[in-house]
C-alpha cells in the first residue's frame, strides 16, 4: 500500500527566487509522527507549502495516498488535515461557526459533528468561547481553534506547522495527547517544530533540514548511528 505522503526528489521555492529546498525526499506512513526539524530559514514551511499545493515543485513529485495532485490546492485540500503556524480565520464567524464550516467542508454529518465537537471544546477548555469571534481571542485561543478544526475531521494524514508555539502547557499536553490518539487510530502526522524535547518524546522519526537540504533522517537510534553520537539527544545531533 502507498504511504500516506510521499515527497520524492522535490526542489522548489518562491516565484523568481533561487531554489529554497533541494532534492527533498521522505515519506509518512500510517501510525507514525514524524518531526521536521531545522533552524529558522532551513525550509520547513517551504516544504509544507509545497505539500499544501501553494508552491509547485520545480523538480520531483509529491503524492498523497499514492496520488499526484496538480492545479488548485482546493482540489485536494480535503485529503489531509492542516494545522497552520499562523491562524487563518473569518472575522464574521464565531468559533462554533468555524467548527461547523470545517465539518461541512469535509462532509461530516450533523451527528458525527455533534459527537466530535464536545470533547474537543471541553479538553481544549474552549466551551465558554464557542459563541465568540476569533478576532477577540488571544493568539493561543486562535491556535486552539485551528487545532480543533483539524482534529474534528479525523483525516488519515495531518500536516502540522509549529503547533506548539503560543499554546499554554495544558494546551500543549492536550494537543500532543490528541495527536498520539490519532496515531494509535492509524493516522500519519508530519509536524514541523523547534521544540526538540517535545519532538524526542512524541515523534517516531525525525527529518533534519539544513539550508534547504535534508541533512539526516531516521529514528533517534538511526540518527545516533549516522552521526556517531551514541546516547546523545536530538539537541546534540
Ligand atoms: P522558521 O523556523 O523561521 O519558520 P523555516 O525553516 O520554516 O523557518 P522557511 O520559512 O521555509 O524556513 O524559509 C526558507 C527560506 O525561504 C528562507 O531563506 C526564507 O527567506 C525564504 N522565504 C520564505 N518565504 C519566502 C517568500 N515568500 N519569498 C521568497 N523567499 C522566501
Amino acid at each position: 500500500m502507498a504511504a500516506l505522503l510521499e515527497v520524492e526528489g522535490v526542489t522548489g521555492g518562491y516565484v523568481s527566487s533561487r531554489a529554497v529546498i533541494e532534492d527533498i525526499s521522505f515519506h509518512i506512513q500510517e501510525r507514525e509522527i514524524v518531526a521536521l526539524i531545522g533552524l529558522n530559514g532551513a525550509g520547513k514551511s517551504t516544504i509544507i507549502k509545497h505539500i499544501l499545493g501553494l508552491l509547485e515543485p520545480r523538480e520531483g513529485e509529491i503524492r498523497i495516498a499514492g496520488k499526484t495532485f496538480s492545479g488548485s490546492p482546493e482540489t485536494y485540500r480535503h485529503t489531509f488535515g492542516y494545522i497552520p503556524e499562523s491562524p487563518i480565520y473569518y472575522d464574521e464567524l464565531t468559533l462554533w461557526e468555524h467548527l461547523e464550516l470545517a465539518a461541512m467542508s469535509y462532509g461530516l454529518d450533523k451527528k458525527v459533528f455533534a459527537e466530535r465537537v464536545q470533547p474537543l471544546l471541553k479538553e481544549f477548555r474552549m466551551e465558554e468561547a464557542r459563541d465568540r469571534f476569533p478576532r477577540q481571542f488571544s493568539k493561543g485561543m486562535r491556535q486552539k481553534l485551528m487545532i480543533m478544526m483539524a482534529l474534528m475531521v479525523q483525516p488519515s494524514l495531518y500536516i502540522v506547522d509549529e503547533p506548539i508555539l503560543g499554546l499554554d502547557p495544558l494546551g500543549i499536553r492536550t494537543l500532543l495527547t490528541w495527536l498520539e490518539r490519532c496515531k494509535e487510530q492509524g493516522a500519519g502526522i508530519l509536524m514541523s517544530t523547534h521544540i526538540l524535547a517535545t519532538a524526542e518524546k512524541y515523534c517516531d522519526r525525525f527529518i533534519i533540514l539544513h539550508k534547504g537540504r535534508i541533512k539526516a533522517q531516521g529514528t533517534l537510534d538511526e540518527l545516533r548511528r549516522i552521526t556517531g553520537m551514541p546516547n546523545h539527544s536530538l539537541d546534540d545531533i
